[in-house]
C-alpha cells in the first residue's frame, strides 16, 4: 500500500473522518413548493406534479417510478444566462452548454438574515459588500455571493412569498452591488435563499430585476430557494450546483450541497 497523497485523497479521508461536512442546501420538491407568481398578464410558471406510473403492482410489478410535470424554475434550480434577454446572445448560456467547470465553486455567504427579519425588503448594497470584505477578506474570481436571509426558514406558501397588494415582500440585491458583483468581483453568480434571485420589489428597480438583468447579461449564474445557508462559515465552503442537462433548458431544478470545513 504505497498510494499517492493528492489533493482529492485527502478530501476523501477528511469526507471519511467527518472533517468535511457535506450539507444540503436544497428544499424538499414536492406539489406543495412554493413557485414565483407573475402579474396576471404572463404566463405562470407550473409547480411539481406527480403522478405515478406504477408502485409494484398490475402497471409494474417489481417497480416504482412517477412522472413529474414542473417548470424549469420550481424550488430549489439553478438560473442559466439564457433565462433573460439581456443573456441570450452570450456563448454557452443554456444547461447544457454552460462548462461544467462552473458547477464547483467557493461560497462568500453574507449573513443579513437579522436585517431580513426586521426589514423584509431588505436590499444588499455595494457596501454592504465592502463591509463584509473588510472582515472576510475579497471575493475571489469564480465565487458565488451566498446571501444567507433564513428566508428558507419560513413555512408555508404565505410566509415564503411575502405578498400583499403592491407584490411580493423578501430581501435581495441593489442594481449598483449586482454590477460590482458581476463586473469588479468577477463572481460565479447569486444564491439567495428566497424564491428568485431578485428581491420582491425588484421590478420597480433600475434596471428591473437586476440579478436577472445584469447578472446574466454578463453570463452569471443564480440559485434561488437554497435552504441552510446558515450552516456555512462565510468562506471556506465549496458549493457542488449542476442543473439537469437540458437541452436549450434556461434552468433547472437540482439538489445543492456544500462541502464545509469544520
Ligand atoms: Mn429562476
Amino acid at each position: 500500500m504505497n498510494q499517492k497523497v493528492t489533493v482529492l485523497s485527502l478530501l476523501v479521508e477528511e469526507l471519511r473522518s467527518g472533517r468535511v461536512k457535506v450539507v444540503d442546501l436544497t428544499q424538499p420538491l414536492g406539489p406543495d413548493t412554493p413557485v414565483i407568481e407573475l402579474p396576471d398578464m404572463f404566463a405562470q410558471s407550473p409547480g411539481l406534479t406527480i403522478s405515478q406510473i406504477s408502485k409494484y403492482d398490475d402497471n409494474g410489478p417489481a417497480w416504482y417510478w412517477n412522472t413529474i410535470t414542473l417548470g424549469e424554475h420550481t424550488g430549489t434550480h439553478f438560473d442559466a444566462p439564457v433565462h433573460w434577454i439581456t443573456g441570450r446572445e452570450r456563448s454557452s448560456n443554456t444547461t447544457d452548454t454552460i462548462p461544467v467547470g462552473q458547477f464547483v465553486g467557493p461560497a462568500c455567504v453574507i449573513d443579513v438574515s437579522e436585517e431580513a427579519a426586521q426589514f423584509n425588503d431588505f436590499i444588499l448594497t455595494r457596501e454592504h459588500v465592502l463591509a463584509w470584505e473588510g472582515e472576510n477578506g475579497k471575493i475571489q474570481p469564480g465565487s458565488w455571493l451566498l446571501l444567507r436571509s433564513d428566508w428558507s426558514k419560513r413555512t408555508g406558501r404565505d410566509a415564503f412569498l411575502n405578498a400583499d397588494e403592491e407584490g411580493p415582500h423578501s430581501p435581495g440585491f441593489h442594481p449598483d452591488c449586482v454590477r460590482f458583483l458581476a463586473h469588479e468581483r468577477d463572481v460565479l453568480g447569486v444564491g439567495v435563499e428566497t424564491v428568485g434571485t431578485d428581491a420582491g420589489q425588484a421590478g420597480g428597480f433600475d434596471p428591473p430585476f437586476p440579478a436577472h438583468n445584469i447578472m446574466h447579461g454578463a453570463g452569471k449564474l443564480g440559485l434561488a430557494s437554497l435552504a441552510n445557508l446558515d450552516q456555512l462559515p462565510p468562506t471556506g465552503a465549496v458549493v457542488i450546483a449542476a442543473p439537469l442537462k437540458i437541452v436549450n433548458g434556461s434552468g433547472s431544478p437540482l439538489r445543492v450541497i456544500a462541502l464545509v470545513p469544520s
